[in-house]
């Protein structure tokens, strides 16, 4: 089923101990699109300024992205993010959000986008969120990501824009930051009991806690599971991870729904998700995702397989 992504677009300048890119094609949308690629046709909806070129855009059609609901605004400036990572990769600090053309932003989702079944709620105010969810009322399957930002600033209109949702997914600290639960579990069963009214019940089903380098965590109503993230030995730029990860899982159970969402799927699903982070950290912004293969996926799969087996003997 074709996935349509919300999210930012953005320009983005990084800093890591390895080295540093200025104005690097980034965003949530796009780190998310470009995975999601390898399971599922995507289209990208957002706004970007005058300064995108067509390179940028090819980026995302090479892949196979649909950009054809990507509104190139006369005179605007794309968004750019600027941040700085320490040491260990661990710790970041933003130092620059220029929101660009998504300030007003008021999406309008063409009848292609909006025929999609599956939503993806990337990264961004949580009232754009909630705008094109409305405009997406049957779609079969929908996630949510969100960030430290807007807990902060926009929490209340986060909390009703979950709520509209099959799927979130956050850092674990964001989990804990928006329930105020210091318990992992607790807080991810505090998140699964939102609905969005009484009347009409629903509400996320299944949250994914993602733990950066150690992995990510997957709390449904009728269980959990855990994966570690695939050991690397280098990395070099760990931004738009969560994205990246993202559109493995979502593009993945896209690509299966024609399976009921059980579990053993949304396992298989964690799976993907964490192959394709790891490809993300291993070069700067898109790059390394935008040389991948199929191949490469398909062999770190069967070797993130072999690393987390164990038998059963006593
Ligand atoms: P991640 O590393 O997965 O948290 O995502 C990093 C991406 O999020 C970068 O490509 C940024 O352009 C984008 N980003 C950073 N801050 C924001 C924000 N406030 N709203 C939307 N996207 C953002």
């Amino acid at each position: 089923m074709p996935i349509t992504v919300v999210g930012s677009i953005a320009f983005d300048s990084v800093k890591t101990p390895f080295g540093e890119r200025e104005r690097m094609l980034g965003g949530a949308a796009v780190h998310f699109a470009l995975a999601a690629s390898f399971f599922e046709e995507v289209r990208v909806v957002g706004p970007v300024g005058e300064d995108f070129s067509d390179h940028h855009m090819e980026a995302m059609r090479t892949r196979g992205v649909n950009v054809s609901d990507v509104q190139r605004i006369a005179g605007g400036r794309t968004f750019f993010w600027r941040g700085e990572y320490g040491w260990d990769l661990n710790s970041r600090e933003t130092l620059d959000t220029q929101l660009g053309v998504f300030e007003g932003f008021q999406p309008k989702l063409s009848q292609q986008s909006r025929a999609s079944d599956v939503l993806f709620l990337a990264n961004i105010q949580p009232d754009l969120q909630r705008d094109v969810r409305a405009q997406m009322p049957h779609a079969r399957f929908v996630a949510l990501d969100s960030m430290n930002l807007w807990i902060e600033v926009a929490r209340d209109s986060l909390v009703s824009a979950i709520a509209s949702v099959d799927c979130v997914i956050l850092n674990d600290a964001e989990l804990r930051q928006l329930t105020g639960k210091p318990n992992l579990v607790s807080a991810a069963r505090e998140v699964l009991s939102w609905k969005r009214s009484a009347a009409a019940g629903d509400g996320p089903s299944v949250i994914v806690a993602k733990q950066g380098e150690y992995g990510a965590a997957l709390v449904t109503r009728s269980g959990f599971f855990a994966l570690p993230a695939y050991p690397l030995e280098t990395v070099i730029d760990p931004t738009g991870a969560g994205d990246t990860f993202a559109g493995g899982l979502v593009g993945y159970i896209a690509a299966h729904s024609q399976e009921e969402l059980s579990d053993e799927l949304l396992r298989r699903a964690m799976a993907r998700a964490t192959v394709l982070a790891s490809f993300n950290v291993e070069a700067f912004g898109t790059e390394r995702i935008e040389r991948l293969t199929r191949e490469e996926i398909a062999a770190r799969l069967r070797e993130l397989r072999a690393i987390t087996q164990f038998s059963s003997a006593p």
